[in-house]
């Protein structure tokens, strides 16, 4: 089994690594990832400038491969056959903070997962349910552990086309976590505040800022299943039609 690993925190973020030790038990692993961080870049495609790839290697020394393109680009380089060989299965992680609800969106981690959808490709995007404060230290063992059988499974059983796995662990040993629960997507609550400061000139700049969002706490969503100590496995789509909303819209009197 040939395993392409991506991320989209940069080639040198910590959660690749563990990743790649991990998955290393399962087949070939070629890790290519992004030269610098892309998270919260949602779904990216590079059409305007051309892309490089260079050899490179992880923090333990293993070579890898690294871009100056997005995550996503990461995907389709690979799929567009960037590699002598193919891949069967693309994994995205471990991300150093949780992808829940309106998260997926924004984050190159689940974008990269994404990308492999749109390629025939199963995908995985593995985030890791990190505390705020930052004296405690991160282990992505676990979530390693957890993305390695989750592939397992894969290979296994095998897997429809068109759908991803979102999957957020929670920061917990294996043994002090809840089980595992197939979630559904459910409703970040956002805590964005504009920053406006000025500059040395005195012309003003801005930051998005504000607190750590947080979540509605809905049984059988992404956010409860992590806030319960579960790892969090919702299988997701891109399409995304709200069908519910096709029979209203029919009624209304559109024409030109
Ligand atoms: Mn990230």
């Amino acid at each position: 089994m040939h395993i392409l690993l991506t991320n989209d925190d940069g080639v040198a973020a910590p959660g690749l690594q563990a990743a790649r030790q991990a998955l290393a038990s399962l087949g070939r692993v070629t890790v290519l990832a992004p030269d610098r961080n892309w998270s919260a870049s949602g779904h990216a495609k590079t059409l305007h400038r051309p892309l490089r790839v260079w050899d490179t290697r992880l923090l333990d020394g293993t070579p890898a491969l690294a871009t100056d393109g997005a995550p996503s680009d990461c995907v389709a380089l690979v799929a567009l056959g960037l590699l002598d060989e193919p891949v069967d299965l693309v994994v995205s992680g471990i991300n150093p903070h949780a992808n829940l609800g309106h998260d997926v969106t924004y984050s190159g981690t689940v974008t990269a997962a994404m990308e492999a959808v749109i390629a025939g490709l199963p995908g995985i995007a593995v985030s890791l349910d990190t505390p705020d404060d930052l004296s405690i230290p991160i282990d992505f063992d676990p979530a390693a552990r957890v993305a390695a059988s989750l592939a397992r499974q894969i290979f296994d059983h095998g897997f429809p086309p068109g759908i991803l796995l979102n999957v957020n662990v929670p920061h917990l040993s294996i043994e002090s976590m809840s089980g595992v629960q197939i979630t559904r997507q459910g409703i970040r609550v956002y805590r964005d505040a504009l920053v406006r400061r000025d500059d040395p000139r005195q012309r003003p700049y801005y930051w998005i800022g504000g607190d750590t969002p947080t979540g509605v706490d809905e049984p059988g969503t992404d956010f409860w299943a992590v806030k319960g100590g579960f790892v969090s496995i919702t299988p997701l789509q891109l399409d995304l039609t709200a069908r519910e909303a096709l029979p209203q819209l029919q009624g209304w009197d559109l024409h030109l």
